[in-house]
């Protein structure tokens, strides 16, 4: 993964997104989301799902995103205010764009968070910010 003007801790949690994203169960793209409260506090990765609670339909295969996982998973006393990172792997093995879908967008919001930082492979930066509120 090369990412640019990044500080160490943007690294360290995106490479801990990246860590989270081999969890995943989607057939084609693997996506790891972290939880940041001061420390590590939550992590999750998309999982292909024949059940379609909390599920979007991609292809015909039900899916839980990373972010919901990761805020799912996450005790709810250390989501106000938290940070989260999101990881993209395409399926050839390139990082890919993690920007929240509308659907997390708004779960993301409901749960507190304050603010996303997620890949890009397009911006110079390679990653992107998504501020809430
Ligand atoms: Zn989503």
């Amino acid at each position: 993964m090369v990412l640019r003007k990044q500080t160490s801790d943007l690294n360290m949690y995106f490479q801990l997104a990246k860590a989270a994203s081999k969890l995943s169960t989607h057939f084609k793209h693997h996506i790891g989301a972290v939880i940041v409260n001061k420390k590590p506090v939550s992590i999750g990765a998309n999982l292909s799902k024949t059940h379609p609670v909390f599920a979007t339909e991609e292809n015909g295969v039900y899916s839980i995103h990373a972010e919901v996982k990761a805020i799912i998973s996450c005790p709810r006393s250390k989501l106000e205010g938290a940070e989260m990172w999101v990881y993209r792997e395409k399926a050839d093995g390139s990082v890919g764009l993690a920007m929240p879908c509308e659907f997390c967008q708004a779960i993301i919001v409901e749960a507190g968070i304050k603010r996303v930082y997620y890949t890009d492979d397009v911006s110079p930066e390679g990653y992107g910010i998504m501020e809430i509120g």
